[in-house]
């Protein structure tokens, strides 16, 4: 039998979309639409001043068929810390669940075969209105959308290679590191793309104070293993509160009895490590093989196999994400 051709990580979006507004004070109902072009006022908050945040969750075709998100709640409370930071009004829990359900369900035909991918969902938060001096505006645009996916690091579980960024930082303390406003990623994206032009998968960013502990990769979180000990960066406001990062951290202490440290660690530490991955919804766990530090490659463990404990935490998380496996901790939501 023919395999099947996994999916990219490419812009192929579903029909189906869902949109609601906030007008006087309060949130509308919402719909379904044709996912598509809007008319935008281009002296709209979003694309003057960057209020604008987004969140990614995925819906998994699960082992008997049906098909599931992936603790949802979680992306829900943070798409709901992302408007606070951005003076916009917060889209009620409710809502979101309700957009993120009916999208799935007027999509469900384009959620593929695991082996091919999964159907990413990409709320949207943005400013409308047109201003003029400084503010987020009073009117606000939800909107949530589909679009098949295969991996983010088209290497899969095989160990890519990443540079570390010593000059330029993504994230200050007090800044808007630990939501997904649109600005963080617009301060990186020469970056990101340089790297990628020189051959690496992303770059991994050190702290802005020190610069020298490494906080996080562009869109995913880091990890290390060294001496049977995953260490993980902690959350000082900086990097962003990956669901995969929290959900990894659970399965290691509670399931696989693995001591995880949240402890910052410098460069050197991160270099000499046994293994190396950063984890994400569309990532998921993406293994390092070589990290560039300031024009040398070093090689993770031997440079080129997946490291013991980052196959076994990678098993152990999509078995559960996919209904492979028991899921203790109820993380698992049913499309109805
Ligand atoms: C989205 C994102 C992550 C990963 O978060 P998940 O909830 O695991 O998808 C990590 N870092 C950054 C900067 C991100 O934007």
């Amino acid at each position: 039998m023919q395999q099947p051709t996994p999916l990219g990580f490419s812009y192929g979006p579903c029909e189906q979309a869902f949109i609601a507004w906030y007008l006087q004070e309060s949130w509308r109902q919402g719909q379904l639409r044709q996912h598509g072009p809007i008319a935008i006022d281009p002296a709209c908050a979003a694309l003057n001043y960057g209020a604008t945040i987004f969140d990614g969750l995925k819906a998994r075709r699960l082992a008997d068929g049906s098909i599931g998100l992936f603790r949802p709640d979680a992306n829900a409370a943070r798409f709901h810390a992302g408007a606070e930071r951005l003076t916009m009004p917060p889209v009620p829990q409710e809502l979101f669940m309700r957009a993120v359900q009916a999208v799935v369900r007027a999509n469900q035909e384009q959620v593929p075969h695991p082996e091919i991918g999964d159907l990413y969902l990409r709320p949207q938060l943005f400013g409308h209105q047109g201003v003029l001096g400084l503010q987020a505006g009073s009117n606000f645009t939800f909107y949530l959308w589909a679009n098949p996916v295969g991996l983010y690091f088209p290497q899969g579980l095989a160990p890519g290679k990443f540079l570390i960024e010593t000059t330029a930082h993504r994230a200050v303390r007090g800044g808007t590191g630990a939501v997904k406003a649109a600005g963080n990623y617009a301060a990186a994206l020469c970056f990101s793309k340089a790297a990628k032009a020189a051959g690496y998968a992303e770059v991994i960013w050190l702290d802005a104070e020190h610069a020298s502990f490494p906080e996080e990769v562009g869109a995913a979180n880091l990890f290390c293993v060294k001496d049977g000990v995953l260490y993980t960066p902690p959350l000082t406001g900086t990097i962003l509160p990956g669901v995969t990062r929290d959900s990894i951290i659970t399965i290691a202490r509670e399931i696989l009895g693995i001591e995880v440290r949240e402890d910052r660690f410098s460069v050197e530490f991160l270099l000499q490590a046994d293994e190396a991955f950063c984890t994400g919804t569309a990532a998921v766990i993406s293994p390092m093989g070589f990290i560039n530090h300031r024009g040398t490659d070093h090689p993770i463990g031997d440079g080129v196999t997946t490291g013991a404990m980052t196959r076994l935490l990678h098993k152990t998380l999509t078995d559960i994400q996919y209904g492979r496996a028991e899921d203790p901790f109820r993380w698992v939501v049913r499309v109805e």
